[in-house]
C-alpha cells in the first residue's frame, strides 16, 4: 500500500503523527474454537500481518486496525481472554460481555458445524440484553456443502446468518459488507478522552481498606453533588474532589456493598475489578503494607496492565508498619512488583488519612504519562540512535533491521515498529526500558507489537 511504501523508502525520514483518529470498535466474540482468531487474521491480513503482541504479557483482548471498502474501524479479537476460574460458560459469558460492553457493534462468531450451544445462547442473551447491533458469522462454512448448517442458525433470531470460513477466506465479504451497515462511522467507546473529571477504579483484594479509604477521602474532601456539564452520571460512580481537583471513583457501590460469597468469592471479586477497571482511566491499586504482597495482589495488578490502564499503587495501613517489616516490604515489592516497578507509589493510612492527599499528583502523573504522544520524528530519531548504538543480536547469520515505527495510540501508549524480520522478546524488552528511561512513561504499561515487511 502506497502510503507505507513511501514512509519505509525513506527509514528515518517520517511524517509526523497523525491527530488521534478515532474509530468505530467491532467486536468479535464467540465460544473458544469457533474460528474467531482465524477470522480476525484473515480480516487484518488484508493490510499486513500482526507477528506478535505485547511481550511477556497475557495475550487477552487486542485490537488492530482494520478497513473494509474504504472504511476503517477498529476490530477486537477476544480470542485469548481467560478468566482463570470457574466453569467455561461463565467465562465466556463474562469475556463477551465485556468486549461487547466497550464495542459499538459486534461479530458474534458461531461454528456451523456445531450449531449452537447452550453456552452460545447464553451470548445471544447477553447481547440481546446489550442493545448493541450484532452480524452472525456461520463459521466454517468451507464449501457450498455447508451453507445449509448455517441456516439453521436464523432460529437465534439475531438476524441472518453468514456463512464464512475464516480458513479459507469464503464469504468474509458478504459478512463484512453486512458489518460495515451497522457499524455506526463515530464510535461511542473509542479512544477519545472524554471531558470532565478522569475516571478511578479503587481496587484490591478485600479487606485492604477500599471502603475506609473511599470513605475518608469522602468524608474529609468535598463531595460533588451537582452535575458537571457534559458528564453522563452512572449511579454507581462518585464524583469526589481531591486537594481541587474532581474525579470520577466508579463503581464505588461495589466498593460500599461488602460480598459475603464463599464459594468462587474470588472469581467475583476478579470480575468486579475487571469491570471497574475497564471502566476507568487509572485505577490505583491498594496494598496493604503490613501483609506480605499476595498472588490476588498480583492477578489484581496484571488486571490493570492488560487492560492497558494507568496504575498507581498504594500501599495502605501504613500506621500499622513497624521499622522492623521496613526493610522486608521493600524487598518484597522488588522482587514481587517487578511488572510495575515504572508506577508511581504512595504510602497511605486510610484509617487516619495520613496522605492521601499524595494521591493526586501520582494520579495526575500515571494520567499524564497515560495520554503521552511522541511525535513519530522523535521517536525515530531515538530509535536511530538506540538501534546504532546496540544493533539487534545476529541469529542464524541474519539481523532484522527495524525501519520505521510509530506511536499508534495514546491510553495506553501503543507502538508498532516495522522491521524486515522478528524482533526478540528481550530486545523489545530493551526498547521498552530505553522508551521509559527517554520518554518517561511512569504510571502507564506500554505495549510494542512488530509488524515484519519483506
Ligand atoms: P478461537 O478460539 O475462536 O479464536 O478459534 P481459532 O481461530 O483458534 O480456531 C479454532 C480451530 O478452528 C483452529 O483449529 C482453526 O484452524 C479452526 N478453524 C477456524 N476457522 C475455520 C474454518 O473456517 N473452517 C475450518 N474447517 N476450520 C476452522
Ligand atoms: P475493603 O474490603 O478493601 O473495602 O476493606 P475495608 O475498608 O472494609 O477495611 C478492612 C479492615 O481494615 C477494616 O477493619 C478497616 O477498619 C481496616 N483498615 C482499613 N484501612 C486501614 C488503615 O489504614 N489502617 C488500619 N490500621 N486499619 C485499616
Amino acid at each position: 500500500d502506497e502510503e507505507d511504501e513511501a514512509l519505509l523508502g525513506d527509514e528515518w525520514e517520517v511524517t509526523e503523527a497523525e491527530p488521534e483518529e478515532i474509530l468505530p470498535v467491532l467486536a468479535v466474540v464467540g465460544r473458544p474454537n469457533v474460528g474467531k482468531s482465524t477470522l480476525v487474521n484473515r480480516i487484518i491480513q488484508r493490510r499486513e500481518a500482526v507477528v506478535e503482541d505485547k511481550p511477556g504479557v497475557t495475550r487477552d483482548r487486542v485490537s488492530y486496525p482494520a478497513e473494509w471498502t474504504g472504511r476503517r474501524f477498529m476490530l477486537v479479537d477476544t480470542g485469548g481472554w481467560e478468566v482463570d476460574v470457574a466453569g467455561i460458560e461463565s467465562k465466556v459469558a463474562t469475556q463477551a460481555e465485556v468486549a461487547v460492553s466497550l464495542a459499538d457493534a459486534v461479530m458474534f462468531v458461531l461454528d456451523a458445524q456445531v450449531g449452537a450451544t447452550s453456552t452460545d445462547e447464553r451470548v445471544v442473551e447477553m447481547l440481546r440484553k446489550s442493545g448493541k447491533p450484532v452480524v452472525l458469522a456461520a463459521n466454517k462454512v468451507d464449501g457450498a456443502a455447508g451453507e445449509a448448517d448455517a441456516a439453521y442458525l436464523w432460529s437465534l433470531g439475531l438476524g441472518e446468518p453468514f456463512p464464512v470460513s475464516g480458513l479459507h477466506g469464503r464469504g468474509t465479504g458478504d459478512l463484512l459488507d453486512a458489518a460495515m451497515k451497522v457499524l455506526p462511522t463515530k464510535s461511542e467507546h473509542g479512544a477519545a478522552r472524554p471531558s470532565g473529571p478522569r475516571r478511578v477504579a479503587l481496587v484490591g483484594r478485600p479487606n485492604v481498606g477500599k471502603s475506609s479509604l473511599l470513605n475518608k477521602i469522602a468524608r474529609a474532601e468535598r463531595v460533588v453533588v451537582d452535575e458537571i456539564a457534559g458528564t453522563t452520571r452512572d449511579p454507581v460512580d462518585e464524583l469526589v474532589e481531591i486537594k481541587g481537583i474532581p474525579y470520577w471513583f466508579v463503581d464505588t457501590a461495589g466498593i460500599r456493598r461488602r460480598q459475603h460469597f464463599a464459594k468462587g468469592a474470588e472469581f467475583y471479586a476478579s470480575l468486579r475489578t475487571q469491570a471497574a477497571v475497564e471502566k476507568a482511566e487509572v485505577a490505583v491499586v491498594l496494598l496493604d503494607a503490613s501483609q506480605p504482597i499476595s498472588e490476588q495482589d498480583q492477578r489484581i495488578l496484571s488486571q490493570v496492565v492488560d487492560s492497558g490502564r494507568a496504575l498507581v499503587l498504594a500501599f495502605n495501613k501504613w500506621d500499622l508498619m513497624d521499622e522492623d517489616r521496613r526493610p522486608y516490604l521493600e524487598r518484597e515489592i522488588e522482587k514481587d512488583l517487578g511488572q510495575v516497578a515504572w508506577a508511581p507509589r504512595v504510602n497511605v493510612s486510610a484509617a487516619t488519612g495520613w496522605h492521601t492527599e499524595k494521591l493526586v499528583p501520582a494520579l495526575e502523573k500515571s494520567l499524564g504519562s497515560w495520554d503521552m504522544r511522541i511525535p513519530t520524528g522523535r521517536l525515530n530519531a531515538f530509535l536511530g540512535e538506540l538501534v546504532a548504538a546496540h544493533p539487534h543480536p545476529l541469529r542464524g547469520g541474519k539481523q532484522p533491521r527495524i525501519l520505521f515505527a510509530t506511536q499508534a495510540t495514546a491510553r495506553p501508549p501503543r507502538f508498532v515498529i516495522f522491521a524486515t524480520g522478528f524482533i526478540e522478546a528481550q530486545y523489545r524488552r530493551f526498547i521498552e526500558r530505553r522508551l521509559r528511561e527517554t520518554f518517561g512513561f511512569e504510571g502507564t504499561p506500554i505495549e510494542i507489537s512488530v509488524r515484519v515487511r519483506e
